[in-house]
């Protein structure tokens, strides 16, 4: 603040998906003065912003949007437009790992940051502040910079930021209202810090000053992919030790509250499960491990690289415990899957254990019923398919079936899988006696994340089988 700069009055944000969506609606519902423009290439999603039904599903997003759409927020595809009149763009485009080509698997599809990068040097017509939201490898922000000032009009001036991200689905709007920090990474310049402190006036709209933190570009770019390489590690820790768990005796949920209250731990993000998912944590990890190998740093790179496997070995011990329970054949059995979703709270299904899961199912020729109440039946299908096999769908309904409750799920099964830690099916939400009424006995249920009552289920007649302790039968 105490560097000379300019109020921001206008924001273009190119990108409507998890983040841009409602991070800049936080910003337009914070920042009544402020106008805000958020744009997609993708007609239906801007459609999607545009109606009563929103193109994502996230507590507390449609009062915010509500709040201020057509007054200071708007949705649109003209892209050339937004770019034209506002003073600062974020680019909060996708950036997923690359499928082909070098670095397949690991590295990031920079494609959509470039050509949205190409897109504001071509049409901008005075100076803007450019504000890498995406989560991006470490140093794209100087790429960013060469393309900008290659192709910018003569005389025109572009600042590039960095500004990760750390919004979790399911808790965005919480999380975006109540920062546990904003960070913004600048070129340690006049001009640099002076963008800076335009971006850090935006967010001090509603966050204290003393959470806006302002570094180097680099250290920035790099501190959202390292959070999220430590917050899976924790997970990737404990799941490990849910393992040795299962085989001893222990309890993991003892071992993780016993270790949580150690104040040096602390017990967030300690709790065992099927597996993480989410289109973030994987493919940051993976990224980390490619930067690591370009670096020459092969023990770095496998380092990092076995918080992902962990991760890939937990989702595969869970199936193995369910074909050992069900007495070693799933053949012909009808499994009933509680969750699609990656976590509770959100319709996101990206990298869901429960697609992995349903996967391993059919290869053991089991019948599957899924039930989510957020997940919309045409993603499962999508998610469910090897891409370029034909006739697929038809093929897959002789396996898989879309279930329109969870009782409806569990009506015949022989194991209930719980795969989202949704509230809805806790002991005290679900009827956890008709549905034992209405499955196939013996009947198991399994739970991958640790949400229900075994002592209750066991009293109903359940076997019960939880991750991180041992088996029951
Ligand atoms: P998303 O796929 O939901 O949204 C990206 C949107 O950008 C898409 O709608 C796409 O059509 C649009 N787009 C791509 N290129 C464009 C262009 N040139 N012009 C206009 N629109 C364009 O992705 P997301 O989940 O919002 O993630 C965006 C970025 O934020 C990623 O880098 C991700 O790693 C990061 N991030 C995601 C989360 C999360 O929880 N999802 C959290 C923090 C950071």
């Amino acid at each position: 603040t105490d560097v000379p700069h300019k109020k921001v009055e206008k924001i273009c944000c190119i990108g409507a998906g998890y983040v841009g969506g409602p991070t800049c609606a936080v910003i337009a519902a914070k920042n009544p003065h402020i106008q805000v423009t958020i744009v997609d290439l993708n007609a239906d999603r801007i459609a999607a912003w545009n109606s009563d039904k929103l193109p994502i599903y996230e507590p507390g997003l449609d009062e915010v949007v509500r709040s201020c759409r057509g007054r200071n927020l708007f949705f649109s595809t003209d892209v050339d437009k937004a770019i034209i009149e506002a003073d600062l763009i974020f680019v909060s485009v996708n950036t997923p790992t690359k499928t082909k080509g070098q670095g397949a698997g690991y590295a990031a599809d920079l494609g959509y940051v470039e050509s949205a990068t190409r897109h504001i040097a071509k049409v901008a017509q005075g100076d803007k502040i450019v504000v890498e939201k995406s989560t991006v490898p470490c140093r794209t922000a100087q790429s960013m910079r060469f393309i900008l000032e290659a192709n910018a009009r003569p005389g025109i001036h572009f600042d590039i930021l960095s500004n990760p991200e750390f919004l979790a689905e399911g808790t965005a709007i919480a999380d975006l209202t109540n920062p546990d920090r904003v960070l913004i990474g600048s070129l340690n310049t006049p001009a640099g810090r002076s963008a800076a402190a335009s971006l850090a006036d935006v967010y001090a709209g509603w966050v204290d000053r003393q959470q806006i933190i302002t570094m180097n570009l680099w250290s920035s770019e790099l501190s959202k992919l390292a959070a999220n390489a430590l917050l899976a590690q924790r997970i990737s820790s404990i799941n490990a030790l849910s393992a040795i768990c299962e085989a001893t005796g222990a309890d993991v949920d003892e071992v993780s509250y016993a270790c949580g209250l150690d104040q040096r731990i602390g017990k967030r993000f300690l709790k065992a499960s099927v597996g993480f998912g989410g289109s973030c944590f994987q493919k940051d990890i993976l990224n980390l491990v490619y930067l690591s190998e370009s670096l020459h740093l092969p023990e770095v790179a496998a380092y990092w690289r076995q918080v992902v496997e962990m991760n890939e070995y937990q989702k595969k011990r869970f199936l193995n415990r369910i074909i050992s329970c069900l007495f070693n054949t799933l053949t012909g059995k009808k499994i009933a899957i509680l969750g699609f979703a990656f976590k509770k709270d959100t319709g996101d299904t990206r990298e869901s254990a429960a697609i992995t899961l349903c996967k391993y199912l059919r290869q053991e020729r089991a019948n599957v019923s899924i039930y989510d109440p957020e997940v919309e039946e045409r993603q499962i299908w999508m998610d469910l398919a090897e891409p370029g096999v034909q006739d697929e769908r038809k093929e897959l309904e002789k396996q898989f079936t879309i279930a329109p409750s969870a009782l409806e799920a569990c009506k015949g099964a022989d194991a209930v899988v719980v795969c989202t830690e949704w509230d809805e099916f806790r002991n005290s939400k679900l009827d956890y006696k008709k549905v034992y009424a209405e499955m196939n006995k013996p009947a198991f249920i399994f739970d991958g994340r640790l949400i229900l009552d075994q002592k209750e289920l066991e009293e109903i007649g359940f076997h019960v089988e939880m991750i991180g302790r041992p088996r029951s039968n």
